[in-house]
């Protein structure tokens, strides 16, 4: 089924979910004509951020009705535009891991002067603009320091809605704080190049969303570490399912592209119904998922979806003859890359999901034996 480019009705929730190959995006209607953006990427034809575009598209005023906007992790591939987001949607605060945020990555940034950013990191930039933008406004109040436990919104009215955080772990949390310590300039050196810790996957919010009956498991790129008081280990031996009641979710934004990294068996058993719908983003630049990542997944899933095909970014391959007359034309080639997939589900005050993608989104049939 097409996209629906009408507004939901105030008792229809929605999980919209964005992925042009690099990048990903999630959109959620929490009701009553009330949003919340979790992470941004950009749309590649107009360079806007995508969760801005959409809503316009259909008709919502991202400046008033945005409550929350959420930046899941400090990679390139989530964070792209966010700043954009902060300065459009004025009722929103912006989340973010405490890691982060702590005092120590702030005074970090307010040492430098604003034209040290021009040539580093993507990701870098972003986080100056954000931190300069709150600074310039003085409305450091909307940046809302987050980790696990956090509750986002616990409405029960008429349709209970919640959304709450059940990653970063403490110990990720106090781990990635002793990391950005670390990295404290050299005298001499005026550059700012790693702000955003190695780990910073470790510190990934990964959000379990409720509308009425109907759960969701939002997995952002949170990663399995091996060590059992970080990652999607750290849910489990902090008993965060019991001491938050998380019922079971039936859908699954499987976390960190499909990779082996971002598995964990009890995530399938303790987390989500058996055989959820699960879904994801592409990360085309490393081939996620790759062929064994979506088998794996089809096993585990009534269905698989993911934005965009992980390998629709490969070259095509022609015969010498032709690229030496390519090259001769061009000097420059870039493979066309400016399709957006996206999933948009509704959900219905009964919890029945209406799921309709656009032209870009591939479909894997679960394969439950
Ligand atoms: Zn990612």
């Amino acid at each position: 089924m097409p996209i629906e480019y009408d507004a939901p009705d105030n008792h229809i929730g929605e999980i919209s979910i964005f992925g042009p190959g690099i990048g990903e995006c999630i959109v959620l209607h929490i009701g009553q004509g009330r949003w919340f953006v979790i992470d941004s990427c950009l749309c590649p034809k107009t360079k806007q951020p995508i969760a801005l575009q959409y809503l316009k598209d259909i008709g919502v005023d991202a400046s008033t009705q945005v409550v929350g906007i959420l930046i899941s992790h400090w990679h390139s591939d989530h964070i792209q535009g966010a700043s954009l987001l902060l300065e459009f949607c004025q009722n929103a605060k912006l989340f973010h891991s405490l890691a982060l945020i702590s005092k120590e990555a702030l005074c970090l940034v307010s040492l430098y002067k604003k034209d040290v950013f021009a040539d580093t990191d993507k990701d870098v930039r972003e986080f100056s603009e954000i931190v300069q933008y709150l600074f310039k406004t003085k409305d450091r109040n909307r940046l809302v320091p987050v980790k696990s436990r956090h509750t986002f919104f616990d409405n029960r009215n008429d349709i209970p809605v919640r959304l709450v955080a059940v990653s970063p772990s403490d110990v990720a949390v106090t781990q990635s704080i002793a990391k950005l310590a670390e990295l404290k300039p050299k005298q001499g050196d005026s550059r700012l190049r790693n702000v955003v810790p190695e780990s910073a996957n470790l510190n990934a919010i990964a959000l379990h969303f409720s509308f009425g009956n109907f759960s969701a498991l939002l997995g952002s790129d949170l990663e399995e570490t091996g060590n059992s008081q970080t990652g999607w280990s750290a849910i489990f031996s902090d008993n965060i399912i019991n001491e938050l009641s998380l019922p079971s979710a039936s859908l699954f934004k499987v976390s960190h592209h499909g990779s082996d990294t971002g598995h964990h068996d009890r995530i399938w058993t303790e987390l989500l119904v058996k055989n959820p719908l699960s879904l994801t983003t592409p990360f085309t630049r490393c081939n996620l998922p790759t062929a064994d990542n979506i088998m794996r997944l089809q096993k585990l899933s009534s269905e698989f979806l993911i934005t965009r095909d992980p390998r629709s970014n490969k070259r095509v391959k022609r015969d010498s003859m032709v690229e030496r007359e390519l090259r001769a034309i061009v000097k420059e080639r870039k493979t066309i890359n400016d399709k957006m997939g996206h999933i948009q589900i509704r959900i219905s005050e009964k919890g029945l999901l209406d799921i309709r993608t656009n032209e870009n989104v591939v479909r894997f049939p679960g394969t439950v034996e």
